[in-house]
């Protein structure tokens, strides 16, 4: 994946919250800590809304009080991210890159569609972190807190997602995982989040709701190279690979709920506790979104084929 040396990057978007992270629940967390299979739990349960009903409805560890305060300091970010040519070097950049032309798509899809895209920050934490559905650490992994429209993540994540998960490194594999999240931001702006009512098994509400933000994911994909800069420059993304489709694929099927619990989990498969889907339907509905890139075509909701 590359971006263009020209296009223009927007960092307003990203809220760099490092340099204040610390102190949670006592312990000081400096990411890279492992995910523990408590905090794995979590993080399935925690993105089934998105964030929400994680921590609403599991107090377990992995989230806690902030002790320390935190704080928004952009500073490093919008000096040494400034066009696409630093996102081809930088690692930050690169995810401010995605991330603009993630909601640069979206903003443009729903102005096709006569609606108003609303632009949400994500954020870059590190340890711990209080968002507007509770506090949390970085044991959760990323996660959207539908409270605030606010993407969450210590990016970590992304060493553990290869360390622990056996997954492959790259770009595109972190822009599988934070177009994901904005599917859920999207789905929150359209409603749809609202019509979760089975947060558990295999066809449950939760799982379609997971599997519809990787179709999202997908979506956004598919129209990666065209869409327009924010201020309507070159497009951010110059090209995706074949290889990189493959490494977020492998990803996806890493993630997926059944693949967990017999590797990470002690190797028994319980659909009755499924909340995301398989590694095989969430490999499904990433593809349908990138072969489609049309987001219509992602009605997990009402299909009875979910994979
Ligand atoms: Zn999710």
């Amino acid at each position: 994946m590359e971006f263009n040396d020209d296009a223009g990057l927007d960092t307003s978007q990203v809220e760099d919250m490092r340099s204040s992270g610390g102190g949670v629940g006592g312990r000081v967390l400096l990411g890279g800590g492992g995910l523990s299979i408590v905090g794995l739990i979590i993080y399935f349960v925690m993105s089934q809304f998105g964030g929400v009903a994680g921590l609403d409805g599991n107090s377990a560890s992995g989230l806690g009080d902030v002790t320390s305060g935190q704080r928004v300091d952009n500073a490093r970010i919008s000096e040494q991210c400034r066009t696409g040519r630093d996102a081809n070097t930088n690692h930050d950049c690169a995810l401010v890159a995605v991330i603009n032309s993630i909601q640069g798509y979206w903003r443009d899809q729903f102005a096709r569609s006569g609606q108003t895209y609303q632009q949400a920050p994500t954020n870059f934490f590190r340890g711990g972190v209080t968002t507007g559905c509770g506090s949390a650490t970085a044991d959760v992994g990323p996660f959207y807190c539908p409270a605030d429209s606010e993407v969450y993540i210590d990016l970590s994540f992304f060493t553990q997602l290869q360390s622990q998960f056996g997954a492959q490194g790259g770009t595109f594999v972190e822009a599988y995982v934070l177009a994901h999240e904005y599917g859920h931001h999207v789905q929150n702006l359209l409603g749809t989040s609202d019509r979760v009512r089975t947060r558990r098994g295999p066809t449950s509400d939760a799982v379609r709701l997971e599997l519809q933000a990787d179709c999202y994911a997908g979506v956004w994909a598919n129209h990666a190279t065209t869409t327009p800069s924010a201020n309507g420059g070159p497009p951010l993304i110059r090209n995706i690979t074949e290889d990189d489709i493959r490494r977020a694929l492998d990803a996806a099927g890493r993630i997926g709920d059944d693949f967990i619990q017999r590797e990470l989990g002690g190797g028994r498969v319980d659909e009755s506790q499924f909340t995301h889907g398989t590694s095989q339907q969430r490999e499904k509905w990433f593809t349908t979104g990138i072969q489609s890139g049309n987001p219509a075509q992602c009605d997990t909701f009402r299909t009875n084929n979910l994979g």
